[in-house]
């Protein structure tokens, strides 16, 4: 599950990270006054505005309607309206989402803290994140913060860094410090920083995430280190320990299909093709997509209805799959182990009756425990339906239906 800058922020800040301090906005009437509440907390006098989506680049992206970035300063309390304005409500385009760009409902009104002082800030990368390769957390750096990460691994690799935590042991002092030598800190900012790699790493475990990413992480000009932007998700196995985590969730930045799927409790993956498919067992849709593909098809998604295949789970299912217009034939793929098959196919058909007239072809096939009496189900019901026996036969039933 991905959350919001702010709410990111809010996470670290109570492990202890420093962070950018904000107000959260959905109303540009509240602009000024939350901003001028922030300076009486902050003491700052500009303001960085920044877009709350579930989409990284908004520094240099642009707002659909005005034109304005997602990301823009405000010199003063004066300005702090106008550029609210010129972001809340619009649709942000940037190099992570489509063409038609995300909704901003929120802005987060920001302390500026790229103020001058003694020395220059200077922007950093962080992030932690499983190595699934070496079964490990791993901390990644670099000096090269603020701008596009995937360019510098792109262009010059030998400027980010790793350091591996042993579970065992997990992340130690000399790690830390090795961190802030390597960003060329010394003095307090070598301090503040392993102290900051350290309470980073210890809000990544506390809060069961799979990705921490501070892009830039600032040293300021008086050589604090703070988080200035975070990208946080989530391990959604893990949110039952974290209920006020879970209520963080801001379905409106998912697939609104992909959302009711998630609550009937069906497994689904919205794809672009032309073929939709129910399917018990990851493994077993994986290969019905497969058998979709070679029959000259392509899957309209991925869709795992789990345990139960009940009328009113069928039902939920195919509503779901025919919401896509894309869709000319369905094909029904299942095993019965712990389900019996003619129970499934009882489902079937009555879900299938509920229609009246269903829109596009239906193709069954069901094997395992009671699949004989399953498909003589089907084939007495009297209803417009494929029953099939073999894989085989499934994939030439998809692409006879299709031609
Ligand atoms: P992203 O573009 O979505 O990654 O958003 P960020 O939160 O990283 O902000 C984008 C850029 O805005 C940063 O890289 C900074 O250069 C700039 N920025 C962020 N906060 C401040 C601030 O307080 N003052 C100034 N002057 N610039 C800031
Ligand atoms: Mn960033």
């Amino acid at each position: 599950m991905n959350l919001h800058e702010y709410q990111g922020k809010s996470i670290l800040k109570s492990f202890g990270v420093a962070i950018q301090e904000g107000v959260v906005v959905d109303d540009v009437n509240n602009a000024v006054a939350s901003a001028k509440e922030l300076s009486e907390k902050t003491g700052t006098e500009w303001y960085v505005v920044k877009a709350q989506i579930h989409a990284g680049g908004r520094g240099k992206g642009k707002v659909e309607e005005t034109g304005s970035h997602g990301v823009v300063l405000a010199k003063g309390i004066d300005e702090v309206e106008e550029k609210v304005s010129g972001i809340l409500g619009g649709h942000l385009v940037t190099a992570q989402t489509n063409g038609k760009g995300k909704r901003v409902s929120k802005v987060l009104i920001a302390e500026d803290v790229y103020y001058p002082g003694e020395s220059e800030p200077s922007e950093f990368y962080m992030s932690v994140l499983l190595d699934r390769d070496r079964g490990r957390n791993i901390i990644m750096y670099s000096t090269e913060g603020g701008m596009d990460i995937e360019a510098v691994a792109e262009e010059t690799p030998h400027l980010i860094f790793k350091e591996e935590i042993d579970p065992r042991v997990g992340l130690q002092g000399f790690q830390a410090r090795k961190i802030a030598f390597n960003l060329g800190l010394s003095g307090q900012a070598f301090k503040q920083m392993v102290k900051f790699v350290d309470a980073l790493y210890s809000a990544y475990k506390g809060c069961d995430a799979s990705m921490f990413e501070i892009n830039p992480v600032l040293k300021t000009s008086d050589n604090n280190i703070i988080a200035v932007d975070s990208k946080v998700t989530l391990d959604e196995n893990g949110l039952f320990r974290h209920p006020d985590y879970a209520e963080m969730r801001d379905k409106t930045e998912e697939d609104p299909t992909e959302v009711e799927a998630g609550e009937a409790g069906l497994n689904f993956v919205k794809l672009d093709g032309n073929v939709g498919c129910m399917v018990n067992g990851a493994g077993l849709a994986m290969a019905t997509m497969d058998i979709i593909k070679l029959s000259g098809g392509n899957p309209a998604n991925f869709l795992d209805v789990g345990g139960t295949a009940d009328a009113e789970r069928v039902e939920k299912a195919f509503n779901i799959i025919l919401k896509d217009e894309n869709v000319k034939s369905i094909l029904i793929n299942i095993f019965g182990g712990i389900v019996r098959c003619d129970r499934v196919a009882q489902g079937i058909v009555d879900a299938y009756k509920n229609f009246g007239t269903f829109p596009v072809p239906l193709i069954v096939r069901l094997q395992g425990t009671n699949a004989e009496e399953a498909k003589k189900l089907i084939d007495d019901s009297g209803l417009d339906v494929h029953s099939v026996v073999l894989l085989q036969e499934a994939a030439d039933k998809v692409k006879e239906v299709l031609s």
